[in-house]
């Protein structure tokens, strides 16, 4: 595989391999959107008492994906805006029902349709991508083929050993499952080093699998990007799904396959410099912020991120609980005064990829890490360290030139739909450009856009045919 860009980045703050299980909450508060999905459609009430797995509610635009009860409780749909509150909880024994009247999926793809319809139900559907488009694929559709990532290279996110240690077992049991769901199509399971010692293991669970290819990537972000991945792979976007699961959703797959359950708990990385100790933490969905926030720097002011630090969203305060596709929480320190000479960067403890700040007088370091990277916004030098980490192949500054000059034309034909969206041209910026945030708003314009014509098309056509026919009856009449 032929990778190019990538940066390599060293910082502190990152979470070890050990994983603790915090004591359990009070309450649950349930966040009624996720990074892909919107929970629009509420199938509980208010004082309804529901079992852990119960739905809570769907995405009706998501192949009506549930958001399931991480925990047994009393609904509360009033103590929070756009969250589902779960007070009174505790663990009970889910127990899954067969649903009936399910000939027709069967008849259509058979009993991988059957199973396909039970990870949707026991909410492991939710852990499969497009690795393309990053939607959810439709669970009826064939994919041309699967990716299976047990790497995660966005700096403080959970690393996908963590989810597997001591369940190495359940996890070959899970990509056998993820077989059974298809045909002939090819599954190519990604990781750090095939030579290693865990590699070995997985290979002797793995052999006589002939459709199961171990792939080597190197530990540079943004390699892990599905689409980079699908890319690399020779894999086409535009025709069938190319379907991207992560280590955590194999473990669901194997949970609601195996056990017929639902996986209610996740593995989550809590880091980032501005927090105490870094750490990956067994939870819930609705795990609360707060109980995060305990974990924080207390001396500075910070910023939580959902997420990888390149990629992530920040967790605004109306946001109470941890939403059911967080992977892994960021704490950045909030620099929010100017600094003198900021862009001059003169720290001998900051990230310098530019080579020409102090820092790079010091042999390699865990580079500092804050919300202010580069002190303030300036135009745009040139120096073209965004086209030299760019895995996209692109170049960024020029999409930046035509975009400042509304040239969105131009922006089109040079490429920035090939934009994964990984965030490495913002972040080796000298100038701290937001490039990515640009390049997302620009393609978001191009689709709405090309959107528009096509509805435009669209109506112009049934008026075509419309008058076409009105001409025909008037014909006809005369006849
Ligand atoms: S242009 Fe897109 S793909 Fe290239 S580095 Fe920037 S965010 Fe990543
Ligand atoms: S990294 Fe920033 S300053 Fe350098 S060429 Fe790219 S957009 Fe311009």
């Amino acid at each position: 595989m032929k990778f190019r860009g990538g940066y390599d980045i060293f910082l502190s703050g990152r979470p070890d391999g050990i994983t603790e299980i915090p004591p359990e909450p009070p309450m649950l508060y349930i966040p009624l959107r996720s990074g892909r999905f919107e929970f629009s459609e509420l199938c509980v009430n208010e004082g309804e008492p529901v079992r852990g797995g119960d739905v809570l509610a769907k995405d009706p635009e998501n192949f009506s994906v549930p958001l399931l009860a991480p925990r047994a409780g009393v609904v509360r749909l009033k103590k929070a805006h756009r969250h589902i509150v779960l007070e009174d909880i505790s663990k009970t024994d889910f127990a899954y029902s067969e649903q009936g009247g399910r000939t027709h999926i069967a008849d259509r793809i058979g009993e991988a349709g059957i199973k396909r319809y039970k990870l949707l139900e026991l909410g492991a559907w939710q852990f499969f991508s497009d690795a393309c488009t990053g939607s959810l694929p439709d669970p009826m559709g064939t994919p041309q083929a699967v990716i299976v990532s047990t790497v995660s290279l966005e700096p403080f996110v959970s690393r996908g050993d963590v989810q597997f240690r001591e369940r190495l077992l359940d996890f070959s049991r899970g990509l056998e499952h993820l077989q059974s769901l298809l045909e002939y199509q090819p599954m190519y399971l990604v990781m750090p080093d095939i030579n290693s010692e865990f590699a070995e293991e997985v290979r002797r669970h793995i052999r006589g699998w002939a459709w199961a290819k171990l792939i080597e990537i190197p530990m540079k972000y943004p390699f892990d990007n599905p689409a980079i991945l699908a890319g690399n792979l020779g894999l086409r976007a535009g025709g069938d799904s190319i379907w991207f699961v992560r280590t955590d959703g194999v473990l669901a797959v194997d949970c609601a396959l195996t056990l017929s359950k639902p996986c209610l708990d996740r593995i989550i990385s809590i880091g980032g410099p501005a927090v105490e100790s870094p750490v990956h933490i067994k939870v819930m969905t609705g795990y609360p912020v707060e109980a995060i926030r305990s974990r924080c720097t207390s001396d500075v002011s910070y910023r939580i991120i959902n997420g990888g630090v390149f990629t992530g969203e920040t967790v605004d305060s109306e946001t109470l609980g941890l939403d059911s596709e967080c992977t892994g929480i960021t704490v950045l320190a909030e620099h929010t005064e100017r600094e003198f000479l900021g862009f001059m960067h003169p720290g001998p403890d900051r990230s310098s990829y530019a080579g020409c700040f102090l820092s790079s007088l010091r042999a390699k370091f865990s580079e500092a890490f804050s919300t202010a990277m580069r002190g303030e916004p300036r135009p745009c030098v040139s120096c073209n360290f965004c086209e030299e980490v760019c895995p996209a192949g692109i170049m960024p500054y020029l999409l930046h030139k035509y975009l400042y000059g509304g040239l969105i034309e131009q922006v089109e034909q040079a490429g920035v739909d090939l934009c994964v969206e990984c965030g490495l041209c913002s972040f080796v910026c000298p100038s701290k450009l937001d490039l990515r945030r640009e390049f997302i708003e620009a393609k978001a314009l191009i689709a709405k856009e090309k959107e528009e014509i096509r509805r435009e098309q669209l109506e112009k056509e049934r008026h075509r045919l419309a008058e076409e026919a009105r001409r025909k009856a008037a014909k006809e009449a005369e006849y």
